[in-house]
């Protein structure tokens, strides 16, 4: 394993719309063993600024699913609906800078659009009125290595265009909230599903517009159902079977390319798979075995 010049600070950042199943548990398993594997901290996130998203209870029900499969995090978790102070100084902070502006179209007028065309970056016509919030994006291309996925690089202005911060709901965006909150907690590595890929470009953007440190990526697969669609609570997936917690950690350390450990309890299997993990010397590795 690469030498890590700072302490190793990781984290889980489940959203609470439901309980885990087997597909977040592939993101929450790779996040703890690469923190667990550095001698790091690994730290727990409730992403539940997402109001309508947010079933009620189910952070609890989450943390309980966690403590049962033998995965303690350290300190105590966050939950970012306390943290909007954060969201609202770093909004300004962009916002100084002059790199924030108003945006009044709807969903429906950039339905069909992967590329917001920039329709209101120059200003509101009189009697408009600003509905989200979007930050402007620069030229030029992103770049970073995903330890999973090997290197990257995306075009903001040409493959995303400026995007949404603030909500026209009124609340804050994702894409926002995950950036401040992982400087926030000092987050020195990002490991969690491939689906989220797409957004790292645009939060190593947002991190540098801010002065944050950039932290290393890690982007892990996904289990998809029958239909070849990403395992999701909104697709129904089954909460996470804890009758038996080692068939369930299996699961998902074989949706990391691993073969499957014997254990007797979550603890040997937690001894093994960590020892395992911090055996892999560097990122191609980890691809070859994933593949
Ligand atoms: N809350 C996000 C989710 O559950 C994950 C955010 C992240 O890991 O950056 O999909």
């Amino acid at each position: 394993m690469p030498p890590v010049s700072r302490p190793y600070i990781g984290r889980f950042a489940p959203s609470p719309s439901g309980p885990l199943h087997d597909g977040s548990l592939v993101a929450a398993m790779a996040s703890f063993l690469d923190a667990r594997a550095h001698q790091g901290a690994w730290l727990l996130r409730m992403e539940d600024i997402d109001t309508p998203r947010v079933v009620p209870g189910a952070d609890h029900v989450i943390m309980r699913q966690l403590q049962s499969l033998g995965m303690q995090w350290d300190g105590e978790p966050v939950w970012q609906s306390l943290r909007l102070d954060g969201y609202q100084a770093a909004f300004d902070a962009l916002r100084r800078q002059g790199l924030v502006y108003g945006c009044c179209c709807s969903r429906q007028a950039l339905a069909g659009m992967p590329v917001y065309p920039g329709t209101c970056r120059h200003g509101l016509l009189p009697g408009q009125t600003a509905r989200s919030w979007r930050v402007r994006v620069p030229e030029g291309v992103v770049r970073f290595v995903d330890r999973w996925q090997g290197p990257q690089e995306q075009d903001l202005q040409k493959e995303v265009g400026d995007f949404v911060i603030k909500r026209a709901d009124g609340l804050w965006a994702y894409q926002l909230a995950v950036v401040v909150d992982d400087a926030h907690q000092g987050i020195t590595d990002v490991v969690r599903g491939v689906d989220l890929l797409d957004s790292t470009a645009r939060q190593l953007q947002l991190a540098a517009y801010l002065g944050y440190g950039a932290p290393r990526h890690m982007h892990t697969p996904l289990i998809l159902d029958k239909l070849g669609r990403k395992l999701s609570k909104q697709n129904h997936a089954p909460a996470l079977d804890l009758a038996d917690p080692l068939a369930t950690l299996n699961r998902a350390w074989r949706a990391l390319g691993r073969a499957p450990l014997a254990a007797s309890t979550t603890d040997e299997f937690w001894g093994r798979a960590i020892e395992k993990w911090a055996s892999i010397q560097g990122p191609a590795l980890v691809v070859q075995q994933a593949l």
